[in-house]
Order: structure tokens, then C-alpha cells, then sequence
């Protein structure tokens, strides 16, 4: 094994290229039955992990060390040093200590909100499909060994560089490797000439691209760091960790504020020294403190984690975001353009009945076709089929025999060993798209042993499904004669078929019969069941290359299948809740105008009659007017094609919405580029779509999407919350400089900057992570959607915070600082009162205690800004009391202990002055409690109007 490792290090791609697929196959000791399971885990240690390593190019210390770096880091350590220059040893400390304290928590919060992402990446599983042992196994793609024979189907994620041994129309998009966005045609033949470039073999399968169309099997050449995706990797991996449209808003506000607050600072500054002739050092004093107090220097990375948070909040609920920026854009969502499938309905489907054409039919009233029913629950094969009553006869059985012949052979779900991560027990389960399972069942129910059905008849070509066409088609060999199965949509079959089966015999289709079969399928579509036909013709091919769509002609139509597939329960309730939040919900589907109307009104999605069902072909008719007209009205997009997807997303984000588009097939990857926000099915969608959406649904449900939105708009409250809570102190910080700068220093300075940086750095950082993770709170899904271009910091948010509780505070805080000096000796007077000695430092201990007590409140006020704190779930978020415990006990050490005491300049207080605090405290709180009672009665009273 070792001497093949050895041996392929020195080998290159072009080699493989060159040679035939028997050559490769001896080359990698492998068949086409693939490795033995013993001999792909023994490779797999030899060859290591099928993974591209990330290489952080900035390394942790780096990273640490630019905490400490940034434009406000180096003000504050020059600040310091001129403190330290100017004899304030102790100011210059804590100057220094609150850019260490800032840079740490910096760092921490960075770090975290990375593992949280990375911890999400880990969530989205790669599976391959390989032969093992002769069997299709499922295994993670990180368990590809060099020499494993790869199956590839549409859709598919490549995971390792490999040479292709067999193939049906296979085309390869290559754009992630070669930015060449036209998928490429892939032969099996060795060739001849030399290529230039090592990423143009026309038989070579490449590692992070993906299979655009079309099916084939490939032997693994090189995995991991080897492929030529992991060497270009190597040479270009960057942490590109682009800030999102809210953290440079952040970025941007905290520059902003620094700004004023370096312009407030001087202002003080020319104050203090030229107009209270206070001296150089306590002016500089003052400068340093204003800038200090004000700098928002922590708030970037409490919005990195606080988006971090609800991205770890989303997972839990089933909605992995790749990008933080996503998490913004989820909460100004204001359409959902879903697909039906699997994603409002369980995608369980279930074969119900089965509809065969019968003698008479069109001309007798009474006659209209045989139905068989089936019995039996989900995936399990254990069910009966009956005939309707007095119809079974042995033409008509016959005719069902074809008709599910048809339906398991040009089908590709397969019976498939998956081998879970603990490698424990492979258990056998049919694969695949979940139509085709529910095929492959109900050929089971009726006795075919559908192994042994592929194996007598061989597959020697297919005709991909595609959703333009609907169908898709196979063709065998069945003795000395060749067949074209198809299967696919009933109208699209029936356009494709000249004559009719009906029991063992064939007539031409008249329009007559073409009408019978269209309404039985109306019959069962209006019953919301996905309805399927299938049809047939002998057919001669001289070479596999002219198995193509060219044949889909003159076919005999056999019968139809309706299968249900019922709509999630809990999808019902998501449509509501979306309309109560402002949100349309636009239903885009490939499947029936019947069939998508029915569904559509079990779930709520369109309420009236009247509601419009738009076909594919209707909509080709319609200009982009007339399309914005429609969506004026209930709509259901039915029939329709991926390009009309990515145009009705186009128009809905040209009359100014913020669109939401789920997608699971390789067509759908343009619209999912489109969009606002892509959403991706986790189980049932390809790895392209995965790979192209900002929203993986680990559930498949549509629900989920509500969720995440609901996520999305509580992230962004959260950090308006806790930007409020952490700019409100800033006014009771600011206020005693004024006071003091204004008296001529007569009135002793409430808080000085050690104060202030024991609040900022201190006792708010904690309660502010905690509004940082609150939950969505009741009333979110019942407001509009937030504009894009809505600022997060805005006027509003700024006069709450400084002017209107930022004032409160101020005044309590300023009432603690009097009460110290009334109750001890200076009753009633407002100026000239003691700058030093004890009183003073009982005042100062009063003040800043003040300032953290209206905090708690504020802290608690701030979870809802409309609804009363007591009629929240108080207790759903412990991250609060853990926030007030932390509080309490910073401002007790800083009060008690007495190496801070001395300090920070504070000292104990007494039972009175708790007591006075204690009464006082709880008015910011008390204050916004009344304004959020006015403000709902106000509100309520213009409700009743
Ligand atoms: P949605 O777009 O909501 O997921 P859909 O799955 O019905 O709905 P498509 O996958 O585009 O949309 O399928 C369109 C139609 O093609 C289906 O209504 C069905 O009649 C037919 N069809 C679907 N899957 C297959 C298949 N595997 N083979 C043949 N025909 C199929």
C-alpha cells in the first residue's frame, strides 16, 4: 500500500488520463465491484481522511495580538503613558488595564462566534455513494480511499479527483475550479494527446465540482491535500471573514462616536482649563475620562457573538446559516418564494391508487378506467393492491405488471447498504428521490422483486429527468428487443404518446382517450396527489449516443399513478404566523396547477376560489407587467421551470422585496443566487443547492424558514437592545463632568474616570452578552418586516439611550451622590462641598453604586421595548440573572474589598444609604414600565377604533 502512495506522489493526473479504464482499475488493484471493505479501511489509514485542511493563514497569536493594535487600542496605550508622564500612575494603570480587559474579552468573543461557525460547518454532512464489497454503499465523503468506484448522479458533490470508467451524459460543472460556468461533456476514453493544463481532462472527475447532469461511475484517484482542488487550496486559502452589512455598521458607529466623544473631550478640555481655570492634569483628566466613557470600544465584537449566538440558536431550530450577514437579512424577509415538495408537504410520498385505462371509456358515461388501491404505510413494503370491484381480470393484470415494471425500472432509487459514521450495522434502505422510492414500493407491494427486475433486465441507457421535460426515460434490452421506458408528467407523457394500452392490447390515442386519461389525472390532482404517467415503446439504437430526447416519440401510453404526499402539519400554522409577521408566502412548484392548488389552500397559502394558477406556459406569455400585476393578487406558480423562477424572484425583488427562495435541484442554483436569502433542503435537496444557499434546512421544512426569520428579527433586536443598555450609562458617566466643569469645580466630581471604567468595563459587560442572547420575543412575528436600509443605530435609538433613560439615571445617581453628603453632616447644600475625605468618597461609592442598581432595571427593561418586562417569559433566559448576578457582585467587590477600595477610591456604605439606594434604584425600571402602559393602551385604544 505504502509503495501506491509512493508511487501516486510522483505521479500526475495526465498519466491516468492517458491510459484506459481497465489500466487505472489494475493500477488501483480495484474492479468494478470496487474494494473490500477491509481493503478500503486499511487504505484509508495509509491515505489519511478524504478532507482539504484548512490553513489558518493568521495564526491565534497573531489574531490575539491585533486586540491590542487597532487605532483605539494605541490612543488608550499613548493615553496611559501620558498619565503615567503627567504623575497619574494610577489613572495611566487603568487606562492600560481597560485596553487589556478590552482586548481579552475582544479575543474571547472573536473566538467564540468562529467556533460557533465552524462548529456549523461540521453540521453539514457530505456523503459518496461507492461500490464496495459489489454493493452500493453510502459513505461520508471523507472515507474515500484512492481506488473506490464512485457513483455519481445529478446534483452530486465530487469529493476526490477521479477517472471515469463509465457514463450517461455526463456533464460536469467546473466553475469553483475553473471559473468556466458551462458545464463540461465527460467521456471514459483514454486520451492521446498531451493537455496543457491539468484541470482540462475531458475524462478526469475533479474534486469540488459537481455533477450538472447525467449519471456515471469513476474510480478515485487522489483524495484530500492531493487533489488538484487541495493544492489550489494550499496556495490560496485566505480566512476571508468579510464583515457583514451590520458589523460595518457597527464598525462604523463606534468610529462615529469615538469621534465625537474625542470632540467632546477637547471641548471639556478648553472648558476646564480656560474657563474653570481647573488645572492641566485634572483637564487632562477630564479629557481622558470623556473619551474613555464614551468609546464604544467592545460593541463590534458583542455584535459579532450576538450574531454568532443566533446563528447557534437557528441550529438548534433546524436552520444552519453559513454567513453571518444572512442572520440580517432573515429578519427583513418579507416574501418566501417555496418550491412544494418536500418542503411544505412531508415528501413521504405513498403510491395511493393507480389508474389504468379500460375498454369503453370514452364513450360510456359509466366506464372511466380501473382504479387499483394500495394499502400500507410509508416506506414499508408490506401492503396489498386491489382492484376495484369486478376489474380484475387478467388483461387488466398484465397491463399492472407493465405499468410497474415501467415505474421500477426507468428509476433511479436504489436498494443501498448505509454505513453509518460508527460504521456499525450497514443497514439496507431504498435511496433516492422520494417519487422514485414510493415506485420501487409499490412494485414491491405487488410482488416484483425489483433486485432481481434490475438484474434480469439491464439499463444500457438513460435520458435524464430534467424539469423542463418533466419525464425521463431508460432504455433496455429485454431479450433480442430494445424498450424506451418513460415515466413523468401526465400531460407532457400524453403529448409524447400516439397510441393507448389498454389490457393487453394497443389502440391509437384519440383525442377522445387523451381526454378520459387528462381527466382522470384531474380527478386525483384535485385531491392534491402528485400524479405520474408512464409509457413505452420498442425502439433500435445502433449506439449508446443516440439514447437521447430525440426518442421520446410515438410512445404507448400505459397508465397513471397518484401518490399522496400530505402537507407538513406544522406548515399550516408557519403560513399564518408568516402572514401575521407581513410575510407572503409564493408557492413555486414543478408539480400540477391541481394539484398545487389543492395543496395551496389546505395550508392556508390562498384563501379564495379565485385565487390565480399560473402554468409555466402562461407565465412565458405574461411581460414582466403583467406579472407584477398578478402578484398583486393570491397566486400559485405551478408547471414551472427554473428559469421562471429566477424571473418571478427577479420581478418581486424589482418591486422592492426582500425575497427568500428554497430551491433543492441543480437548475435551481440561478434563482438561489438571486435571492435575498437561498434556502437549501438538507435532507433531500443535491449539494449543489447546498452548496449555493446561505440557509441549509437540516429538516427540509418549511416551518424551519419562520424560525430562522423569527431568529433573524430577534438578533437584530437583541443588538439594539444591548447598544441602548450599554450607551445609557454613558449620560450619568458624562453629567458629573459637566456639573464640575460648569461650577468651577464647586460641585466635587460624582465619578471620576476610575469610576467610569469599573461601570463600562466592569459591570456592564456581562448583562450586555445577556440581551445579546435573549429569545425571540411574543410579539416579534407580529410586526412588519424591517427595511433593509433601516439603521440599526438610529436617532431614536440615541435619545433613548442618553437623553431619555441615560437622564434618568443621571439624576439618580446625582440624587445617591447628594443623600451622602445631606445624611452626613451637609444638609441641604449644593456647592462647595468636600472634594476629598471620607464623605466625598461615600458620595462618589453612592453615585456609582446608583449608576449600576438603574442598571439592573435598565437591564430588565430592556428586554422588550413595547411589552412590560412582567409579561415576558421572565425567566427563559438565565444569561440575564447570570448578567445582574455578576453586576452585583463586581459593585459589592468594588465597594467591600478593600485593595479595590483604595483604588478606585470607594468605600463601604451603610444600611441607610443601601436602604435610600435600594427605594431609588428601581425608577428607571418603574418609569419605563409607565411609558410601555401608556404607549399599549394608546396603541390598543387605535386598535379598537
Ligand atoms: P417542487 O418544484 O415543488 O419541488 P415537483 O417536485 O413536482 O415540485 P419537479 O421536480 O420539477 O417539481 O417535477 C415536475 C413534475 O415532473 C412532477 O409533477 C412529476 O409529474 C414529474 N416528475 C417528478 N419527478 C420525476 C421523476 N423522477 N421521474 C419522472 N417524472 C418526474
Amino acid at each position: 500500500m505504502l509503495t501506491l502512495k509512493q508511487e501516486l506522489q510522483q505521479t500526475n493526473l495526465q498519466l491516468f488520463a492517458h491510459q484506459t479504464p481497465e489500466l487505472v482499475l489494475q493500477r488501483f488493484d480495484s474492479t468494478e465491484n470496487g474494494l473490500a471493505h477491509n481493503e478500503a479501511q486499511e487504505r484509508l489509514s495509509v491515505f489519511g481522511e478524504n478532507e482539504i485542511r484548512e490553513q489558518k493563514q493568521e495564526s491565534l497569536l497573531l489574531r490575539f495580538v491585533k486586540n491590542f493594535t487597532h487605532l483605539m487600542a494605541i490612543l488608550l496605550w499613548i493615553g496611559g503613558g501620558i498619565a503615567f508622564l503627567a504623575k497619574l500612575p494610577q489613572l495611566g494603570f487603568a487606562i492600560w488595564m481597560v485596553n487589556i480587559i478590552n482586548g481579552l474579552f475582544s479575543f474571547w468573543q472573536e473566538f467564540r462566534a468562529e467556533k460557533a461557525t465552524e462548529a456549523l460547518k461540521k453540521m453539514l454532512p457530505v456523503y459518496a455513494h461507492v461500490i464496495r464489497d459489489g454493493e452500493e454503499v453510502r459513505i461520508a465523503a471523507r472515507e474515500l480511499v484512492p481506488g473506490d468506484i464512485v457513483i455519481l448522479s445529478e446534483g452530486d458533490r465530487i469529493s476526490a479527483d477521479c477517472r471515469l470508467l463509465k457514463q450517461n451524459n455526463l456533464r460536469i460543472d467546473q466553475a469553483t475550479l475553473t471559473g468556466e460556468s458551462h458545464p463540461m461533456a465527460k467521456e471514459t476514453n483514454a486520451i492521446a494527446e498531451p493537455v496543457s493544463s491539468n484541470l482540462d481532462l475531458p475524462n478526469i472527475i475533479y474534486a469540488g465540482t459537481c455533477v450538472f447532469s447525467g449519471t456515471g461511475e469513476a474510480v478515485v484517484l487522489f483524495t484530500g491535500m492531493e487533489t488538484e482542488f487541495g493544492k489550489i487550496a494550499r496556495m490560496t486559502q485566505s480566512v476571508s471573514s468579510d464583515l457583514s452589512p451590520l458589523q460595518k455598521e457597527m464598525q462604523q458607529v463606534t468610529k462615529m462616536v469615538s469621534l465625537v466623544a474625542v470632540l467632546v473631550g477637547l471641548l471639556f478640555f478648553f472648558f476646564a482649563f480656560f474657563l474653570a481655570h481647573i488645572t492641566l492634569a485634572e483637564s487632562f483628566i477630564f479629557t481622558l475620562g470623556m473619551i474613555v466613557a464614551f468609546v464604544p470600544e467592545g460593541l463590534l465584537p458583542t455584535v459579532t457573538l450576538a450574531l454568532a449566538m443566533g446563528t447557534q440558536r437557528m441550529a438548534r431550530r433546524h436552520a444552519l446559516v453559513k454567513k453571518l450577514s444572512s442572520v440580517e437579512s432573515l429578519g427583513c424577509t418579507n416574501v418566501i418564494c417555496t418550491d412544494k415538495t418536500g418542503t411544505l408537504t412531508e415528501n413521504k410520498m405513498v403510491v395511493r391508487n393507480i389508474w389504468l385505462p379500460s375498454l369503453g371509456m370514452e364513450s360510456s358515461k359509466s366506464e372511466n378506467g380501473v382504479e387499483i388501491t394500495t394499502t400500507g404505510q410509508g416506506t414499508d413494503t408490506n401492503g396489498k393492491l386491489n382492484f376495484a370491484m369486478g376489474k380484475e381480470t387478467p388483461a387488466y393484470r398484465s397491463a399492472l405488471k407493465k405499468l410497474l415494471e415501467i415505474a421500477s425500472l426507468c428509476n433511479n432509487a436504489r436498494n443501498v447498504f448505509v454505513v453509518d459514521s460508527d460504521r456499525a450495522n450497514p443497514t439496507r434502505s431504498i435511496l433516492g428521490d422520494p417519487t422514485e422510492v414510493a415506485l420501487q414500493i409499490v412494485a414491491e407491494k405487488a410482488s416484483i422483486d425489483t433486485q432481481k427486475l434490475h438484474k434480469e433486465i439491464s439499463r444500457v441507457g438513460e435520458i435524464p429527468f430534467d424539469s423542463y421535460r418533466k419525464c425521463m426515460s431508460t432504455y433496455h434490452r429485454i431479450e433480442n428487443e430494445s424498450y424506451l421506458f418513460t415515466k413523468g408528467a401526465p400531460k407532457e407523457i400524453l403529448d409524447r404518446c400516439s397510441r393507448i394500452r389498454i389490457g393487453n392490447e394497443v389502440f391509437p390515442l384519440t383525442q377522445a382517450l387523451y381526454a378520459v386519461v387528462l381527466a382522470a389525472n384531474d380527478y386525483y390532482s384535485s385531491q392534491g396527489q402528485r400524479i405520474l404517467a408512464y409509457a413505452y415503446r420498442a425502439v433500435e439504437v445502433s449506439s449508446t449516443q443516440m439514447i437521447n430526447e430525440g426518442l421520446e416519440v410515438d410512445l404507448t401510453f400505459v397508465g397513471l399513478t397518484a401518490m399522496i404526499d400530505p402537507p407538513r402539519p406544522e406548515v399550516a400554522q408557519a403560513v399564518k404566523k408568516c402572514h401575521t409577521a407581513g410575510i407572503r408566502v409564493i408557492m413555486i412548484t414543478g408539480d400540477y396547477g391541481l394539484t398545487a392548488k389543492s395543496i395551496a389552500s389546505q395550508i392556508g397559502l390562498i384563501s379564495s376560489e379565485d385565487a390565480l394558477v399560473i402554468t409555466g406556459s402562461d407565465l412565458e406569455k405574461m411581460t414582466n407587467e403583467e406579472l407584477k400585476n398578478a402578484l398583486g393578487h393570491e397566486v400559485v406558480f405551478a408547471r414551472s421551470t427554473p428559469e421562471q423562477k429566477l424571473r418571478i424572484v427577479t420581478v418581486l425583488q424589482e418591486m422592492g422585496n426582500i425575497v427568500a427562495v428554497t430551491g433543492d435541484g441543480v437548475n435551481d442554483a440561478p434563482a438561489l443566487k438571486k435571492a435575498n436569502i437561498s434556502v437549501a433542503m438538507g435532507l433531500n435537496g443535491s449539494d449543489v443547492a447546498k452548496e449555493a444557499a446561505d440557509l441549509v434546512l437540516t429538516d427540509d421544512n418549511f416551518a424551519t424558514i419562520v424560525n430562522a426569520i423569527e431568529e433573524g428579527r430577534a438578533v437584530y433586536e437583541n443588538i439594539k437592545k444591548f447598544t441602548t443598555y450599554i450607551f445609557t450609562s454613558n449620560t450619568p458617566e458624562a453629567v458629573p463632568f459637566i456639573f464640575y466643569a460648569f461650577s468651577a469645580a464647586r460641585i466635587p466630581l460624582a465619578l471620576n474616570v476610575m469610576h467610569i471604567l469599573s461601570i463600562d468595563l466592569g459591570t456592564d459587560m456581562v448583562p450586555a452578552l445577556g440581551l445579546g442572547a435573549e429569545l425571540p420575543e411574543q410579539g416579534i412575528m407580529q410586526r412588519a418586516p424591517r427595511k433593509l436600509s433601516d439603521h440599526i443605530i438610529t436617532k431614536k435609538l440615541m435619545v433613548r439611550a442618553y437623553l431619555y433613560l441615560g437622564l434618568i439615571q443621571s439624576a439618580i445617581a446625582m440624587l445617591a451622590f447628594y443623600f451622602a453628603y445631606w445624611t452626613n453632616g451637609f444638609w441641604g447644600q449644593f456647592i462647595d462641598l468636600p472634594d476629598s475625605g471620607p464623605v466625598y468618597q461615600t458620595a462618589v461609592s453612592m453615585a456609582l453604586a446608583a449608576v449600576v442598581m438603574t442598571q439592573i432595571g435598565n437591564v430588565l427593561t430592556q428586554r422588550s421595548e413595547r411589552s412590560s418586562v412582567f409579561s415576558i417569559r421572565f425567566f427563559n433566559n438565565p444569561f440575564i440573572f447570570i448578567g445582574i448576578l455578576s453586576e452585583i457582585v463586581i459593585l459589592l467587590a468594588i465597594l467591600y474589598v478593600p485593595a479595590l477600595q483604595g483604588f478606585i477610591g470607594t468605600t463601604g456604605l451603610s444600611g441607610n444609604e443601601w436602604l435610600f439606594l435600594i427605594c431609588i434604584s428601581p425608577s428607571l425600571l418603574i418609569i419605563d414600565e409607565i411609558r410601555k402602559f401608556l404607549r399599549n393602551r394608546r396603541g390598543s385604544k387605535y386598535l379598537s377604533k
